[in-house]
């Protein structure tokens, strides 16, 4: 707003003195509704941390992920959904921002987020592991996680000897994938872009076996089995984090504090029980 004073002409002195006593009037008027306008009480909506210019310029949280991995991320029509796109939603409405899920191939998701100008976090049911803690920073542990092997329905299964000269379907850049080649011999891995197609693949009779985290085979097998089952957990003993560029660690602690405050009161676990059917131990 701009205040115009009109000089010298054909006022008169007191309509001079009225014009600025009413250009006064309107400066104290606006200043006193600005001053009004900062002091109002923060919503909860507010942020609570600096963030990322890019992420508090456009109000939403990006959030990069391979979303055909079920409870944690899977999606319904064009829209994605899960226990991860709950959790990732409850943390935004913490921080003030809209979370937006952007569908990429799990194997993409850390250089894609490393490079910058894509996405701020990674929300793919992504297992913290120091090799990964070196390209990118992960938030606390969220979930608990083991592996699971599935073969057609009544293999006995005795023991990954017995995977040699097989064809196992995994999930390429996974912990299912490194489980496989660390601890099976003499097998050939047939790597697929998400665990969808690895299963599959498995019910087509293209590969013998899937190793996959084991709250997703349970899910995938859960209302049609297809002719598959879990014919072995593999206790593994992996954490689920959320995934932030070492160049943003006010997002990591964001996210960390909106994270201990939904443990808290009680919203954690509710997402947990509407995914798990359970709640956490
Ligand atoms: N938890 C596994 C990993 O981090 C698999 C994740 C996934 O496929 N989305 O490698």
């Amino acid at each position: 707003m701009s205040i115009v004073f009109i000089e010298g002409g054909s006022m008169s002195k007191s309509k001079k003195w009225l014009a600025l006593a009413l250009a006064v009037a309107l400066v104290l008027a606006v200043a006193l509704t600005g001053c009004s306008a900062k002091t109002e009480e923060p919503t909860s909506e507010e942020p609570t941390e600096t963030m990322t210019l890019e992420t508090i310029e456009s109000g939403k949280l990006l959030v990069g992920s391979d979303t055909a991995f079920p409870p944690f991320e899977s999606m319904n029509g064009d829209v994605a959904e899960g226990f991860d796109v709950d959790l990732m939603k409850a943390i935004g409405d913490k921080l003030g921002l809209e979370v937006v899920f952007q569908t990429e191939i799990f194997d993409t998701l850390i250089p894609t987020l490393k490079a910058g100008g894509k996405f701020d976090v990674i929300a793919s049911g992504m297992t913290i592991k120091p090799d990964r803690q070196l390209e990118i920073d992960f938030t606390d542990a969220y979930y608990d996680s083991n592996q699971s092997l599935v073969m057609t329905k009544g293999t006995a299964y005795t023991g990954p000897e017995q995977l040699a000269g097989k064809k196992i379907g995994v999930q390429s850049g996974t912990t299912g994938e490194a489980w496989a080649k660390e601890n099976v011999e003499g097998a050939t891995l047939v790597p697929f872009k998400n665990a969808t197609d690895a299963f599959a693949a498995l019910q087509a009779g293209n590969v013998d076996a899937v190793v996959n985290d084991l709250p997703v085979s349970t899910e995938l097998l859960k209302d049609d089995d297809r002719g598959m089952e879990i014919v072995s957990q593999i206790p593994t003993g992996e954490q689920y984090g959320f995934g932030v560029s070492k160049d943003n660690p006010e997002l990591t602690a964001a996210i960390n504090k909106a994270l201990g405050e939904l443990r808290t009161d009680g919203t954690y676990n509710e997402i947990y029980q509407k995914w798990f059917g359970i709640l956490p131990e």
